[in-house]
């Protein structure tokens, strides 16, 4: 079946993976499933020279940020769920509590049913099929809607999924945003979203009339604290990697850094150092992938213009050629400026420096609750106090974007960097339905049922002085 991109098309699709979601409730288990991501997996490495060819095509992406940052990760998701998924699909028991006494609690993870996965542009292979592990995991059927904005991975992955997996378990609807909103009309079981705030906002209220669950993996202005005890060399390096790689157009990459004023010179010189090795002088790198369009492109310079205009000063960079913005830091960033309030998405840096710790704290906790943040300092009780003070989707501390790679750990935002989470078991607990099953063995609840007399007065006021 060709991708649906029509209004019929879509619906077609969604009825056609409805009809089937009684069945597979049944029919789709452990062994099904399994040979469903092993099929994923080989799908992937089968094409992995199309696949950097598509990267390529889109945004000039390094085959090795191709090979670290989209295949490996959903490698990584496919080998963390093989290893547990037997677990994870088990229904867990829960002991008994007084009013549950004589009955056995169990709860059994469902799947949800038919799913929706909204891929963005910035890691289009790595979040359009990570999610649909989780979600084949669980037991589900999808429609993938993958970015419009990288169209050679997208088709790449119409035609991939299409020759891997039947339409009524998999299937992808190529288009933008008219295709987008077709999608979220239907009454889908879950919606797994990853893409701006702006655009969560409007899948949420989708999603919301037909009262279908949601999960927003969304972004925001994630900062890096440097503190005054930081290890200089090792924050520079970490800062670089997370804000450059994939040329700062990552969810998770540092947007800007505070950095207390003691050190900000020397971090200064060693993120001028470690720009310069990882990607020397100007715009064009081969190590730097482009930005996604001309459009981002033009809105990157934008902010620049922008800043400076209304007195930031550049530190280093501002060179741009053919979509390569050359890695960029700026200070003096004041909140007038359109940079201080949009989050970034680029290589363009501001630094602000800062005295006292509880200004860097001020400074986060006036933004809305970032997806992530970052601390560097080797004094435990500076991290420690920047942690508890403060709240994000995730935190590293001396280091930067490396949880996202940690399959224990829950990956999302909070409030409006994103609701709820994903990874490994967190995902396929996002795409269950976790129902609470109680059995009757020997419940004694029945002698205090009605007429409120004799045993059954005796033992509610029994209940009453034990649990009062
Ligand atoms: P986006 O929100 O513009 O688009 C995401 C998806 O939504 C695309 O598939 C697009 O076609 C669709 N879409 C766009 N406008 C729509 C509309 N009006 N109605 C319905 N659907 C619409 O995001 P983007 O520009 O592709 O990606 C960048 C954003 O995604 C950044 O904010 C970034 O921080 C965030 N992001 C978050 C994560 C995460 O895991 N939390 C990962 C990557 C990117």
């Amino acid at each position: 079946m060709d991708s649906p991109s029509t209004s019929d098309a879509i619906s077609a699709a969604f009825a056609a993976q409805r009809a089937k979601a009684d069945e597979r409730r049944l029919a789709f288990g452990y062994a099904e499933r399994r040979s469903a991501l092993e099929k994923l997996s080989d799908m992937v490495w089968r094409h992995e020279a199309e696949i950097f060819a598509a990267f390529a095509a889109d945004f000039g992406k390094p085959e090795a940020e191709v090979i670290f940052s989209e295949i490996l990760p959903v490698m990584q998701e496919v080998r963390h769920t093989l290893k547990h998924l037997r677990r994870w699909m088990k229904p867990r028991r829960v002991p008994a509590s007084l009013p549950s006494f004589g009955t056995s609690a169990r709860i059994m993870p469902q799947p949800r049913g038919v799913c929706l996965i909204i891929s963005p542009w910035n890691y289009p292979l790595n979040l359009c099929l990570g999610p649909l592990v989780s979600c084949l995991a669980a037991g589900n059927s999808a429609i993938l809607k993958p970015s419009e904005l990288t169209p050679s991975v997208s088709a790449l992955i119409a035609r991939m999924i299409a020759e891997t997996f039947p339409p009524d378990l998999v299937t992808v609807a190529e288009g933008g945003k008219d295709v987008s909103q077709a999608l979220l009309s239907l009454p889908f079981d879950h919606i797994f979203f990853t893409g701006s705030p702006a655009v969560g906002k409007i899948v949420m209220a989708a999603a919301a009339k037909n009262l279908t669950s949601v999960t927003l993996e969304l972004g925001g202005k994630s900062p890096a604290i440097v503190g005054p005890d930081a290890d200089i060399g090792q924050a520079a390096k970490w800062i670089a990697f997370g804000k450059f790689i994939n040329a700062g157009q990552t969810c998770i990459a540092p947007d800007h850094v505070l950095v207390h004023a003691s050190v900000k010179e020397r971090f200064l010189a060693a993120l001028r150092e470690r720009i310069a090795k990882a990607y020397g002088s100007g715009a064009g790198s081969p190590h730097l992938a482009r930005i996604v369009n001309d459009n981002h492109t033009r809105r990157l310079e934008g902010l620049l213009e922008d800043a400076k205009a209304k007195g930031a000063r550049l530190l280093s960079g501002g060179g741009v050629k053919d979509r390569s913005i050359e890695p960029t830091l700026i200070e003096a960033v004041t909140p007038e400026m359109e940079i201080d309030r949009e989050e970034i998405f680029g290589p363009i840096l501001p630094i602000i420096a800062f005295d006292d710790i509880e200004q860097a704290i001020a400074n986060v906790n006036a933004r809305p609750k970032p997806l992530s943040l970052y601390v560097f300092d080797r004094n435990g009780a500076f991290t420690d106090r920047v942690l508890a003070a403060t709240t994000s989707g995730g935190a590293g501390v001396n280091l930067t974007v490396l949880h996202f790679a940690h399959p224990d750990l829950p990956f999302g935002g909070v409030n409006h960097s994103g609701i709820g989470v994903s990874h490994g078991e967190y995902g396929f607990r996002a795409f269950s339905h976790e129902r609470a099953v109680l059995r009757n063995r020997f419940s004694p609840v029945p002698l205090v049922f009605p007429p409120y007399e004799g045993m059954a007065k005796r033992l509610i006021g029994l209940a009453k002085r034990f649990l009062g």
